[in-house]
């Protein structure tokens, strides 16, 4: 049994894992079910990720008490102490040592030492049916003040091109007809001159991968060279951009250690419109960072909803422990943090509901995912907007590519649109 917690390239790397498990023969059970050995990948991110790090450790023991518990990832690297304490007859890898935990895996599977288990190039690839997760770089260098990823996962190191374009081949060979390209800061990419342009203009010349996606960029690496290579791809690279953003106040970004101002952030919005007028950009931003008072969170508020997003993920700014925002005057207490958090969110909601009440009567291209029970199935648009349709012959959608005029703002679910399918490419067999 696998437990994941995280980001996608915590996910990346357990869909690996998995992956590896299959081809030996093993049943990955699903988390109800009794295992003998459970892996569990955590996170550090906040404090409740932590938190929740520990509950799934603790989790796994109670339900599965004869089992080998393995436990890995970004928490394993910083607190390794608590998650011992959490369960004191598992094993922890941190970050390091996940060569080491493939290693334990392939051991408890082969008792008599047979071969040594391998993961994929960066312990990257998935067994998602639809769309997989190719981990192309693994570390941060950056050292924004808040965040203790560097610390979890150490310097940025990318994956070379052509493990990832093996990768790429694998996951097309698998049925995926779409990518995630992951990594913690993928547009640091950079392998033999390679830089995340260039990798990508690779796998669009050297595999059949029908649609490629990022996950996230920073914005000073969403550069004309990027949107070039995703506007000459044909359609292959979609017009989706996870750009993090975390403040709308300049102050607080100087204290936050990023590299980018409001102005540079409107700037690139506004030019990622222009070069392409349907994708969607989505961004990330923190609630309560220390120093920020109610104008500064204000003005946040007020430049998130100037850029017209598709969506916004809102994080309540946590301490972590050994950071320098945790030893900042002017922390802010946890019930303004909460409160901000909650406005945060309201205005998240607003914006995926305008985007989704945006693309009624628009064409949107969909890699169907999974059936809703009511004779109509579910996938993400280009956008990634969820898109639900139903195929006209009743067959099933599953993993296929649609064109679906979008017709109204799904009742069930205002960030969701329904449709009616015009065109479908199955897969052949
Ligand atoms: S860019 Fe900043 S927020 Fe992102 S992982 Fe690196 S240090 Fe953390």
């Amino acid at each position: 049994m696998i437990a994941n917690l995280g980001c996608k390239v915590n996910q990346a790397e357990m869909d690996a894992v998995e992956r590896l498990l299959r081809a030996r023969g093993v049943d990955v059970l699903d988390p109800r079910e009794r295992a003998d050995l459970v892996v569990v990948n955590t996170c550090t991110v906040t404090g409740i990720a932590d938190r929740k790090s520990r509950q799934a450790v603790r989790r796994a023991r109670r339900n599965n008490p004869a089992a080998r518990v393995l436990v890995t990832g970004c928490s394993a690297a910083v607190d390794p102490e608590a998650l011992a304490a959490a369960d004191p007859a598992a094993s922890i890898f941190d970050n390091e040592s996940k060569g080491e935990l493939l290693a334990e895996l392939a051991a408890l599977l082969e008792p008599s030492g047979g071969r040594p288990m391998t993961g994929p190039a960066g312990m990257g690839g998935s067994v998602d049916r639809t769309r997989a997760f190719v981990k192309i770089e693994d570390g941060c260098s950056f050292h924004c003040t808040y965040c203790i990823i560097p610390r979890a996962r150490g310097p940025a190191r990318s994956v070379a091109a052509v493990a990832v374009l093996a990768d790429v081949e694998r996951a097309v060979a698998a049925g995926h007809r779409e990518i995630v390209l992951t990594g913690i800061n993928a547009g640091t990419y950079s392998d033999a001159g390679l830089g995340l342009p260039g990798l990508v203009r690779r796998i669009l010349a050297e595999t059949t991968v029908e649609r490629i996606r990022l996950s996230s960029i920073e914005p000073q690496h969403v550069t004309d060279e990027l949107l070039a290579v995703w506007v000459d791809s044909g359609g292959r690279c979609l017009p989706h951009f996870h750009i993090p953003l975390q403040s709308g106040d300049d102050t607080i970004l100087r204290r936050m250690g990023r590299r980018y101002d409001t102005a540079s952030y409107a700037a690139l919005a506004a030019r990622v419109r222009r070069t392409m007028p349907a994708a969607a950009v989505h961004a990330d931003v923190i609630a309560g960072f220390p120093g920020e008072d109610d104008a500064a969170w204000a003005r946040t508020l007020a430049f998130l909803r100037s850029l017209e997003l598709a969506g916004v993920h809102v994080f309540r700014y946590s301490a972590r422990p050994g950071t320098p925002a945790a030893r900042m005057v002017g922390q802010v207490d946890s019930g303004t943090k909460k409160r901000r958090a909650a406005e945060g969110l309201a205005l998240a909601a607003a914006a995926r509901a305008s985007f989704a009440a945006r693309q009624v009567g628009r064409e949107a291209n969909v890699l169907f995912e999974r059936p809703l029970g009511d004779g109509r199935w579910l996938g993400h648009a280009a956008t990634h907007l969820l898109v639900s349709a139903a195929a006209s012959d009743g067959a099933s959608l599953e993993n296929a590519i649609g064109l679906v005029r979008v017709e109204a703002v799904d009742p069930a679910a205002a960030d969701r649109v329904v449709g009616r399918l015009l065109e479908v490419d199955r897969r052949p067999g």
